[in-house]
């Protein structure tokens, strides 16, 4: 549902869909910002983050945040560090090393199917499906008992 929001960039009213919350306008300007960074790191792969955002222009959080999104990609040996937000591991795009990030898509597909089993239960709710659970073991005790 389109609605009317602010832009995060340029504060201006504009009508918001889907994806970042920025304008028309400002999404251009950060795809040529994107691109100007992208040439930097190419070309200097041993550039500080401080030294890309001065020669590009780019604001170092946007720069961040264009790591984060697995957008942009640093070098090995570059001095940008990019730290895994689980275990603090130096990474070189993304928000997880390859590790925590095998990890946790299997905590999400776990989560994801003890969620098809209490289906529209809510969060609170959750201490009522371990009793279930408990229960179903009983029952399952008791005929193992009378076998
Ligand atoms: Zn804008
Ligand atoms: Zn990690």
């Amino acid at each position: 549902m389109p609605e009317i929001r602010n832009c995060l960039r340029c504060k201006k009213l504009f009508m918001y869909t889907v994806g970042p919350k920025i304008c028309e306008n400002c999404k251009k300007l950060e795809e040529e910002e994107f691109e100007r960074v992208r040439q930097f790191v190419k070309e200097f792969p041993g550039a500080t983050i401080q030294e890309v955002s001065r020669e590009t222009g780019v604001s170092t959080q946007l720069i961040y945040r264009f790591l984060k999104e697995g957008r942009l990609e640093v070098a090995e040996d570059s001095p940008i560090a990019l730290l895994c937000e689980n275990c603090g591991t130096r990474i070189r795009s993304g928000r997880f090393c390859v590790n925590c990030s095998k990890k946790l898509a299997n905590e999400l597909l776990n989560a994801g199917r003890s969620l098809q089993n209490s289906l529209s239960r809510k969060p609170g709710e959750s201490k009522e499906a371990e009793g279930g659970l408990r229960y179903l073991h009983g029952i399952r005790k008791e005929e193992f008992k009378d076998k």
